[in-house]
C-alpha cells in the first residue's frame, strides 16, 4: 500500500510502499478515505526539539481520518465489515487509576496513532476496536475525517459553561475556528474571536463569532461587550504567550480559562495578579475526552446547528504532502485534507 512515511530522523516524508497492517483479534483494518492535516504532523515534518524527542522513525504519519473496515479481527463484536467509521487516535490501556475512574483521555500510557505507532496517511490503517468511532449516514467522510481536532474544540467548550456566556477565543486557527460554531451553537451570547491573521478571523466570521479583532483591539472590545467585567470563559487556541497572559488579564473576576494552545516553552505567570486574585479556574485540555466529548460531537453534528465545512479550505491527494505542508505553515490555510480514496 502506498504510505507517506518518517523515514529518517531529518527533515521530510517520504511517500513509498510499504506492506499493508496486519491487525490483531481485538483491532480492525480501516481502508482510509480521508485524513485531516495537522500541526503536530508539520512539527513530525521539519523535524523539530519536540518531533526529536519524542518520535522514533521509521513510522507512518497521520492521526487524523476516516474510511470504511474491510476486516476485522476474530474477538471484534462492535464492528462489521463496511462499516463508516472515523477513530479516537489515543491508545490507552483502559486498566490505569486515570482509565478506570473516566479519565481516559489523561492515560500515562496513552499511544498516539502517526506519533508512536504507524498512523493514517496511508491506504490503510489498523485500530484497535474499541477506539472506533461510527459515522452517521449523512456524515461525510470528509467531515469525519477531523473529527479529532473537531472534538478538541468541543473538549475545550463544553468544559466550560457556554449557554449565555461571553466568550473571547485566543487563536483561530482551525481548533479556535471550530470552537466559534460550537460555542454559538451551544448558545453563548458573545463570542468574540482574536487572531493576527486576517485570514483566520475572515473564517472566524464565517462560522458565526459575533466580533472578530486582532489582539491588540481584543481589550476595548471585551470591555465594550461585557460592560467591563471581562468575558466569562477565555478558549486559549494559540499557545501564544502574549495571548496566555491576555486571557488571564481578559476574562472576568471567577471566570474560566480553557487552556488548549502548547506553548512552545517554559513561559513566566504571575500567579499572585493573573490567577489567584482573580479567582479564575484555569482547565488543561488534552484531547478529547473518552468517550463524551466523542457523543457531544455527533449530536451537535446531528442537531444540523454546527456545520463545520467551511473550515476546510484546502484538498491534496497524498502526493501533494509537501504543498500541504506549505499552505499549513503560510497561515493561509483553515483545515487540510489529504483525500486518499
Ligand atoms: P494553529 O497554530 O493553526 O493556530 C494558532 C493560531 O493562533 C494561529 O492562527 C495564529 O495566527 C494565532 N495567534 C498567534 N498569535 C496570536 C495572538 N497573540 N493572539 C491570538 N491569536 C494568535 O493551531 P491549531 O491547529 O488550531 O491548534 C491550536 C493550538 O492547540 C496549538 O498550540 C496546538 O499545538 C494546540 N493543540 C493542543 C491540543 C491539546 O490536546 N491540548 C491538541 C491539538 C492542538
Ligand atoms: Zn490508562
Amino acid at each position: 500500500m502506498r504510505a507517506l512515511v518518517k523515514q529518517t530522523a531529518g527533515p521530510g516524508f517520504q511517500l513509498k510502499e510499504v506492506p499493508e497492517p496486519t491487525i490483531r483479534d481485538d483491532e480492525v483494518l480501516i481502508r482510509v478515505r480521508r485524513a485531516g492535516v495537522c500541526g503536530t504532523d508539520v512539527h513530525i515534518y521539519e523535524w523539530d526539539d519536540w518531533a526529536k524527542g519524542r518520535c522514533k522513525p521509521p513510522f507512518v504519519v497521520g492521526h487524523e481520518f476516516a474510511g470504511d473496515v474491510v476486516r476485522v479481527g476474530s474477538l471484534v463484536e462492535n464492528v462489521r465489515e463496511g462499516d463508516r467509521v472515523t477513530a479516537e487516535g489515543h491508545i490507552v490501556d483502559g486498566m490505569c487509576l486515570l482509565c478506570r475512574t473516566g479519565n481516559a483521555h489523561v492515560c500515562p500510557h496513552t499511544r498516539i496513532i502517526g506519533v508512536d505507532r504507524d498512523g493514517c496517511f496511508a491506504d490503510y490503517i489498523a485500530m484497535p476496536a474499541t477506539n472506533v468511532w461510527h459515522l452517521d449516514d449523512n456524515i461525510s467522510y470528509e467531515v469525519g475525517g477531523i473529527h479529532d481536532p473537531m472534538g478538541n474544540a468541543f473538549h475545550t467548550a463544553l468544559t466550560a459553561d457556554i449557554p449565555g456566556a461571553t466568550v473571547l477565543i485566543t487563536g483561530c486557527g482551525p481548533i479556535g475556528i471550530f470552537a466559534v460554531g460550537i460555542c454559538r451553537a451551544a448558545g453563548a451570547s458573545r463570542v468574540i474571536a482574536s487572531d493576527v491573521n486576517p485570514r483566520r478571523l475572515e473564517l472566524a466570521r464565517t462560522m458565526g463569532a459575533h466580533d472578530v479583532v486582532h489582539p491588540r483591539e481584543a481589550e476595548a472590545v471585551v470591555q465594550r461587550e461585557t460592560g467591563g467585567y471581562g468575558v466569562d470563559v477565555v478558549l486559549e487556541m494559540s499557545g501564544v504567550p502574549s495571548a496566555i497572559h491576555q486571557a488571564f488579564a481578559l476574562v472576568r473576576v471567577g471566570g474560566q480559562v480553557q487552556m488548549l494552545g502548547i506553548p512552545a516553552k517554559p513561559m513566566e505567570v504571575n500567579f499572585a495578579s493573573e490567577v489567584i486574585f482573580k479567582g479564575i479556574t484555569i482547565y488543561g485540555v488534552v484531547g478529547r475526552r473518552m468517550y463524551d466529548t466523542w457523543h457531544q460531537m455527533t449530536r451537535f453534528l446531528r442537531s444540523g446547528e454546527f456545520d463545520p465545512t467551511p473550515v476546510i479550505t484546502h484538498r491534496f491527494p497524498l502526493e501533494g504532502a509537501e504543498e500541504a505542508m506549505e499552505v499549513i505553515k503560510s497561515g493561509e490555510a483553515g483545515k487540510v485534507v489529504f483525500e486518499i480514496a
